[in-house]
């Protein structure tokens, strides 16, 4: 079917100013990272119900059209790059909270809600949504549900498959599959759900979301401890979770490459400590005690250096302190734009081995020509390390040289390329160091059996 004709029957189904085409795309994006790339596509839809969804997608399957879903478009995989000949469909406007259930913890809401605003309504009744990462601002609950995100607080939390008690999807057919149950044991069958979260999109269309949300603690405090040795991140990752296990809540590291640059006079983020230790670790407490939980933590802190396991440390106390110290951890953008072209990375590794995987694979990128900065960084407390490698080239040779030296350390450990941001279409070819041959051909096997014509989120994953 020809373009015009497909958009018309779009245009049966959604009003004239929810299908954006010709001239008016140009003003669209398909990426706010760094570059905004203008969005190729014939045509980009924006459903108000999960009616018109449906009804979107049954249009496309009936007539073998690929579409491109598109939630907050804060992925750094390529996942929702489209073509001219694909149509888009974006969540943006499928944003309400539709109940909070204070009693139960729960919250329902659309797929295309903001993160940050589901944090905030959770907030407002005095409870927590444990998600947290940088891109909380402008990613949606469905592309959070989509790439099963991680964040600052997996280790405590989980990912978010450990938030989501009920979904509803449509399939690539149109079929409406709705479990909005808030149930937390629910052992009738398979639990459908987790076909859809983490698999990006290339099985279904989630339109919205149940999910847990937790009691919200009274106080928020964190630390910046420092030390040399990687055993001492270990022991004091150790020593925290025996002296305050149920207020820890986030246990991050910065290498020192990175720490410099986010103190440096590029940034407007306090140098709390000199910038001549080899980590830098970030540990979040979490209470219930407004009188006393500053002090407590401030005395395991202390203590930590008194044992020597922590060369030195700050506490922040108060919100201006905590906000400075995360933005240190988190506004990673400062790292991507120290250089016109950088390669991220999103690895994981069993927390053990973390220090000596990245000091080879530091010394292995040094000597790689064309590496302008390096910077380590990550949630260390779950074994997920990132890394911004900065150049000042785009040269395909580098790029893969640079890809297989992460790549093949990360699989001599027998970890993963993709501890949290998905595959995409970036890291499609590395899938095999991750996952073995049966393995993707059991998830082609699914693929296929949900969406035979293959015209959701095509060629995204393997
Ligand atoms: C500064 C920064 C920090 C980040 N930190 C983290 C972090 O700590 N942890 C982490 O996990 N990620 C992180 N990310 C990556 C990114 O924010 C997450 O992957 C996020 O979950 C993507 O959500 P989104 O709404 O932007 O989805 P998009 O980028 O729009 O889409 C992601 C994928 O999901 C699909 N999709 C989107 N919505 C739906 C839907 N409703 N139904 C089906 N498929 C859908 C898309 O087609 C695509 O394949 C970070 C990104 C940035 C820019």
């Amino acid at each position: 079917m020809s373009d015009l004709n497909i958009i018309k029957l779009f245009e049966a189904i959604l009003d004239k100013s929810s299908i954006i085409v010709g001239d008016d795309l140009k003003s669209r994006f398909y990426h706010i990272w760094k570059t905004d790339i203008p969005l190729e596509s014939m045509c980009l839809l924006l459903p108000k119900n999960t009616k018109q969804v449906s009804s979107i997608l049954k249009i496309c399957n009936d007539n073998q059209q690929e579409v491109i879903i598109h939630g907050g478009l804060t992925n750094l995989v390529g996942s929702t790059k489209s073509n001219k000949n694909q149509v888009v469909l974006s969540l943006e406007k499928m944003n309400s909270i539709i109940e909070i259930d204070k009693n139960g913890k729960t919250l329902t809401c659309e797929s295309g809600a903001i993160i940050e605003d589901i944090i905030n309504t959770a907030k407002d009744n005095n409870l927590l949504l444990p998600l947290n990462f940088g891109a909380r601002g402008s990613a949606q609950i469905g592309g959070a549900v989509s790439t099963n995100a991680g964040g600052l607080r997996v280790f405590k939390y989980g990912m978010t498959r450990n938030l989501v008690l009920g979904l509803e999807v449509v399939l690539p057919d149109g079929t409406i599959i709705s479990s909005l149950k808030k149930l937390m044991k629910d052992n009738s069958g398979y639990d459908l759900k987790q076909f859809f979260i983490g698999s990006e999109g290339t099985l279904g269309i989630v339109t919205k979301v149940v999910l847990r949300l937790y009691q919200n603690p009274k106080t928020r405090y964190t630390a910046l401890a420092v030390t040399n040795d990687y055993q001492n991140v270990l022991s004091l990752l150790k020593f925290m979770e025996e002296k305050i296990s149920k207020n820890l809540t986030a246990f991050e590291l910065l290498w020192n490459d990175t720490y410099k640059q986010m103190v440096s006079d590029k940034t407007i983020y306090n140098k709390y400590l000199p910038d001549n230790y080899k980590y830098y670790v970030f540990i979040e407490y979490m209470g219930g005690d407004f009188t006393n939980d500053y002090n407590t933590f401030e005395k395991v802190v202390i203590e930590s250096i008194d044992k020597g396991i922590a060369e030195d440390a700050v506490v922040g106390r108060d919100e201006k302190e905590q906000l400075n110290l995360w933005g240190i951890r988190e506004d990673v953008a400062v790292l991507a734009e120290e250089k016109k072209f950088d390669q991220q990375f999103d690895i994981s590794i069993p927390v053990a081995l973390i220090g000596e995987v990245i000091d080879k694979t530091i010394e292995q990128l040094e000597n790689c020509d064309g590496v302008k900065t390096i910077f380590p960084f990550g949630h260390v407390a779950d074994g997920n390390i990132h890394f911004i490698i900065g150049k000042d080239s785009d040269d395909d040779n580098l790029k893969s040289k640079i890809n297989d030296i992460i790549y093949t350390n990360t699989e001599a450990v027998e970890g993963s390329i993709s501890a949290e941001h998905g595959i995409g279409i970036d890291k499609k070819q590395y899938l095999i160091k991750s996952r073995s041959k049966d393995e993707i051909e059991l998830m082609k096997i699914i693929k296929k059996s949900i969406d035979p014509k293959n015209i959701l989120n095509p060629g995204r994953v393997f």
